[in-house]
């Protein structure tokens, strides 16, 4: 399967990753929309977090773990997240990732 977010958590595409877990890696987006935007994603690939969370409950919220983490590091006093689920809802990238 020739998807992006697969080949960046594993390490096929050389980013900085600026979390690297067993399950879950964060990197920052290519576009950022704030000073601080990071995905976090599963290691494994599921198309949404509507099938990841049916297959892996606990890595969402393990990914929710993450992004706290990532925000309390970089001193942040408060931060969104969102999860984009199908192409009608801005989903434009079929691996399910968390926006911080
Ligand atoms: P979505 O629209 O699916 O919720 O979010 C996809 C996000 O992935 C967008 O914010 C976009 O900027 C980001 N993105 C797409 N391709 C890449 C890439 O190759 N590297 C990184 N770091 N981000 C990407
Ligand atoms: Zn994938």
């Amino acid at each position: 399967m020739d998807c992006i977010f697969c080949k960046i958590s594993v390490g096929e595409i050389p980013v900085e990753l600026v979390h690297d877990g067993e399950n879950v890696a964060a990197f920052n987006d290519l576009a950022p929309q704030a000073p601080t935007h990071i995905l976090i994603v599963p290691k494994a690939h599921h198309a949404n977090v509507g099938d990841l969370a049916i297959a892996s409950p606990a890595v969402v919220g393990e990914m929710f773990q993450v992004a706290a983490a990532l925000a309390a590091a970089r001193g942040l006093d408060g931060y969104r997240t969102v999860f984009n689920t199908g192409e009608s809802a801005g989903q434009s990238v079929f691996h399910a990732h968390l926006h911080l």
